[in-house]
């Protein structure tokens, strides 16, 4: 600093700290060369690097409190964030925890209840349907509902067991059903289960071609679209796999997050998640190699100002769905439908025997027809869902 003075030049913090590294040096070559020369300016060296090193420990200090307070802001914020969900979650009855009576021992035949009204009032406001109400599924109906339970993968029924508060049914429910979480006071997730009782007797096929057909215009009588997922089962053993796909998923992780809300929750996100590796950019966004034309505007159950697509655009569609890794329409909607949809769609064909196929119609005729749990890009992502199936998980 002494020596820069002498030039004139007023030195900089920058030039400090090659000035030190240089001088370091210097000084150290002068002390193994020439030990007794010069030893007035090695003098002034020692002490210049005493003033370098308290410029720069003030300097350190001072990025070190600086980056402390950054931090402590960080956290404060998410904190505060984490506190306001929770307890903004908390205020609504139907999900919170201590509403409800839970033990994990009863069978999960017993947790099949009426709804309570504080549960009703939710769904009414919710989907702003005024006309939902309560079902109680005859003895024949429970009977069905239980052995289909015991048909779904063990780790969702391990799963279930200890996550599941409810299994309520609900007259004129929009779609199929729903998995709903319940949050306890130390942000440990629960889950509510909501069915459309029509599933409970409606054929799968004729449920899943009843879906199908809520995403397209009716634009045209000769064209057709029909999903045949065999006669064997009804379509409660397509909303059970898929809404039971979504409680595995709250509480295992298989995807960052079932639903973006849940970020709100400090920890509860997974960065790293195998299923949606190499297939999906964000919550709603595939890679850019899978978004294809109209994906936006796919839309189910009226939800959403849909239907969009026209009738006549459903086979364009479904050509560009076969390039992806995507099981149906509605499993390209998001990640978490995706893995729900997939591992549904995986169950049914591989594990119940069924078959999966979509066929499009036109003047009567089968003008398209494909099974996608046979294409290469679906099944290349079938070993991120086998820990569903590997004994270390149930
Ligand atoms: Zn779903």
């Amino acid at each position: 600093m002494i020596e820069n003075s002498k030039s004139g030049t007023a030195p900089s913090k920058a030039a400090d700290i090659v000035l030190f590294t240089m001088d370091g040096w210097m000084t150290c070559i002068t002390r193994r060369f020439q030990p007794t020369q010069k030893a007035a300016r090695l003098k002034r060296n020692v002490r210049h690097q005493i003033l370098i090193v308290k410029g720069m420990k003030i300097y350190r200090i001072i990025i070190i409190i600086l980056f402390h307070l950054i931090c402590l802001s960080f956290v404060t914020y998410a904190g505060q964030k984490e506190a306001n969900f929770t307890e903004r979650v908390l205020a609504i009855p139907a999900k919170n925890f201590e509403s409800y009576t839970f033990s994990p021992k009863s069978s999960l035949l017993s947790r099949m209840e009426s709804v309570p009204s504080f549960v009703l009032d939710y769904l009414k406001k919710m989907d702003n349907r005024p006309d939902y109400s309560s079902y109680t599924p005859s003895e024949s109906e429970r009977t069905l509902i239980t052995e289909y339970i015991l048909k779904l993968p063990p780790l969702h029924q391990n799963i279930l067991k200890k996550r599941l508060i409810s299994i309520y049914f609900v007259n004129n429910f929009l779609g199929s059903g729903m998995a709903d979480f319940v949050l306890s006071r130390n942000s440990e997730i629960y889950t509510i289960l909501v069915f459309n009782p029509i599933i409970i007797n409606t054929k799968i096929s004729k449920w899943l071609t009843y879906r199908e057909n809520t995403c397209f215009i009716n634009n045209s009588s000769e064209h057709k679209i029909k999903i045949d997922c065999g006669e064997e089962f009804t379509g409660l053993m397509y909303g059970l796999l898929h809404e039971t796909s979504h409680i595995v998923d709250y509480v295992l992780h298989y995807t960052p997050f079932v639903e973006p809300d849940l970020t709100k929750i400090n920890g509860y996100e997974v960065k790293d998640s195998d299923f949606v590796q190499g297939i999906w950019y964000q919550y709603r966004k595939p890679l850019r190699e899978y978004r294809y034309t109209k994906r936006k505007q796919i839309t189910f159950y009226g939800l959403n100002d849909g239907p969009k697509i026209n009738e006549t655009d459903a086979i364009r569609l479904y050509e560009k769905l076969v390039k992806t890794p995507f099981v149906s329409l509605y499993g390209s909607l998001n990640w978490a439908e995706d893995f729900a949809e997939l591992i549904t769609f995986y169950h049914l064909t591989e594990k119940l025997h069924q078959p999966y196929k979509i066929n499009c119609h036109e003047k009567g005729k089968l003008v398209f027809s494909y099974s996608p749990m046979k294409f290469l890009k679906v099944q290349q992502r079938l070993h991120t869902i086998q820990g569903v199936y590997s004994s270390d998980k149930n």
